[in-house]
């Protein structure tokens, strides 16, 4: 094929074709779970300021360092394609006033979102996101609803061999006196670190879990945990959240050593994963508490919880297992013509199968009877229905019946109660 003049830049893509099916089934199952639990949709812009990012998501964070794509405006102001949603949710929960709403004020999001990374399988620069916020309640009933909530969309999507490690980072208290401890430790250390670790010990000790360097892997091994560390606020919120993920029967493991790239995180931090065919363990979203964000952005101190999907990535695990056929629309009937008295007789037809809700697939294009029921069978559509030269003139249709081989023709204003009736 001859290179096309213009390519979609660098580890950005197209959803097309096979891939919207999965892509519109993924958002409308999301939807629908986050709807019956009682959050509404936010829409915000997918440019903010730079500094809600930076501020919010952490300066010391590869999102910040290196993954955002920023730019000036022509009147001077320095804004940022969002990486993630929950800064941006913050930013309008304060600033419209949603404290005044009863709380938790409940939340969620589908969109794009843009991180400048090292493209590869499964990552890209532009990937479509839903995620939700519970914003306004401290209980760790919340806790366990968001994970719940999540849990149901995968479960609705039918996807098999789910995971959700979960672990507790502390606050303020415990995790500041943990960290005193990481950094000695670390520092004891030292020559055993990766370069990249080195540096994390100084600026951000936790993010050393996160790192996949092989060097570093003994280190973390015997490294303290902050989970053995929590302050009794801290542990009983993670016990009792627990408590409540063992009533749901999630099947959730906790991971000692999974902290998230992000710094707004509080207590509960958790992620999902898929084990593929190849049982390969896929990252498919995770989220956290974020109790001091909504303070640090410059509202009042509000405790919230929230978490992300990477929908590209839900619809490789869907893949992976085959969930192809579910998701193919299915009993569409096919409109086949023959001659020009035809074609503009099927136009009329479809607009009264279209206004019944009887889903039809037409190739008006075509001439050849022989191309259409080929395409007929590849879609299996149930009902064939024909309009031929001599039907059209006599406002006629003959409507096949593919499981029973039974066909009959009948008047063109008796087509729509044939179909239905099956
Ligand atoms: P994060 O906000 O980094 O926790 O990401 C949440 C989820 O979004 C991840 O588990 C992935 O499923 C997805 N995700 C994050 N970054 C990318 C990316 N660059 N490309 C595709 N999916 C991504």
């Amino acid at each position: 094929m001859k290179k096309a003049k213009f390519q979609k830049p660098t580890g950005m893509h197209d959803i097309i074709f096979g891939d919207q099916r999965y892509f519109r089934s993924i958002i409308n199952i999301a939807e629908n779970i986050f709807n019956y639990y009682g959050f509404s949709r936010i829409d915000t812009p997918l440019l903010e300021d730079e500094d809600l990012f930076l501020k919010g998501v952490g300066e010391a964070t590869d999102i910040s360092e290196k993954e955002m794509y920023t730019l000036k405006t022509k009147g001077g102001d320095r804004l940022a394609l969002r990486p993630e949603g929950t800064a941006s949710v913050v930013r309008s929960y304060i600033e419209q006033g949603m404290a005044n709403r009863p709380q938790p004020v409940k939340l969620y999001y589908v969109g794009p979102f843009f991180r400048y990374e090292r493209p590869q399988a499964g990552r890209y620069r532009q990937f479509w996101q839903f995620g939700l916020e519970s914003l306004g309640d401290a209980s760790p009933v919340i806790d366990a609803q968001v994970i719940n909530v999540l849990y149901a969309i995968l479960m609705d999507l039918k996807l098999k061999n789910i995971s959700i490690e979960i672990n507790s980072i502390g606050d303020k208290e415990c995790r500041n006196s943990y960290k005193k401890m990481l950094v000695k430790y670390l520092k004891s250390k030292s020559s055993s670190l990766c370069s990249d670790c080195k540096r994390r010990t100084k600026d951000n000790p936790l993010r050393f879990f996160d790192c996949k360097d092989p060097k570093c892997q003994a280190v973390k091994a015997e490294a303290p945990k902050i989970i053995d560390n929590l302050c009794e606020d801290c542990h009983a919120h993670f016990k009792q959240t627990l408590e409540y993920l063992d009533e749901l029967e999630l099947p959730y493991q906790i991971n000692p050593c999974l902290v998230r790239g992000l710094d707004y995180y509080t207590k509960t931090v958790f992620e999902f994963f898929v084990t593929t065919k190849e049982e390969k363990s896929l990252a498919l979203g995770g989220g956290g508490r974020y109790d001091y964000l909504v303070k640090l952005l410059g509202g009042k101190e509000t405790p919230a919880i929230g978490a992300a999907f990477g929908i590209e990535r839900i619809m490789q695990a869907m893949k992976d297992i085959n969930l192809v056929d579910g998701f193919k629309p299915k009993d569409r009937v096919f409109l086949a013509q023959i001659g020009s008295l035809a074609k503009s007789k099927s136009l009329v037809l479809m607009e009264s199968l279209r206004k019944a809700k009887i889903p039809v697939v037409e190739s008006l294009g075509k001439d050849s009877l022989k191309i259409q029921m080929a395409k007929a069978s590849r879609i299996g559509s149930k009902f064939i229905i024909i309009i031929g030269q001599k039907e059209a003139i006599e406002n006629l249709a003959i409507i096949k019946n593919m499981e029973t081989g039974r066909q009959e023709t009948v008047p063109l204003d008796q087509v729509v109660a044939k179909i239905k009736k099956g």
